[in-house]
């Protein structure tokens, strides 16, 4: 696959990682909208990345920190499987995406960026995208797009 090019995603590459874990602790406070936390199911939730890839990036992660997903019981996997699908549709439909990358990275050789606790990333692709990426490379304009791409997903899942 062409790479994408991501030059925002080096305030991330070079920012202190916190102790904790973000997909533990940013569920448990109450600021779904500052987290972009999209929806909470009964055993998985959906967040924005906050440093995507392609506008629209997403991941789905289980409640429980488990570093690989045969750690999962049944009903988990289930569900996480239905919210990846779920991410895929609403992304379609709601900024018509023309194809996606879809996938866990397990553990840190595999380039798990938080490598402790299992995600699904849900990247959505257009025709053409990893020629104009470059042209909005700009951090403020991706937080922008950032809250804008929330107020657009919020409440489909
Ligand atoms: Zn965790």
């Amino acid at each position: 696959m062409d790479q994408l090019w991501a030059p925002w995603r080096v305030q991330y590459i070079d920012s202190k990682k916190s102790e904790g874990c973000i997909l533990c602790d940013k569920p448990k406070e109450d600021k779904d909208v500052a987290n972009y936390i999209l929806y909470r199911g009964t055993f998985n939730f959906i967040i924005m990345n906050a440093y995507p890839y392609n506008p629209g990036h997403l991941m789905v992660a289980p409640r429980r920190h488990v570093p690989t997903p045969e750690d999962l019981k049944a009903e988990e996997l289930h569900e996480h499987a239905e919210l990846v699908a779920r991410c895929v549709q609403v992304l379609r439909e709601t900024f018509g995406s023309a194809g996606f990358n879809t996938g866990m990275n397990i553990g840190r050789v595999a380039g798990a960026g938080i490598d402790g606790h299992i995600h699904s990333h849900i990247v959505p692709r257009w025709v053409g995208d990893t020629n104009f990426m470059p042209a909005i490379g700009y951090t403020r304009v991706i937080s922008q797009a950032l809250e804008d791409t929330y107020s657009r997903l919020k409440g489909k899942f």
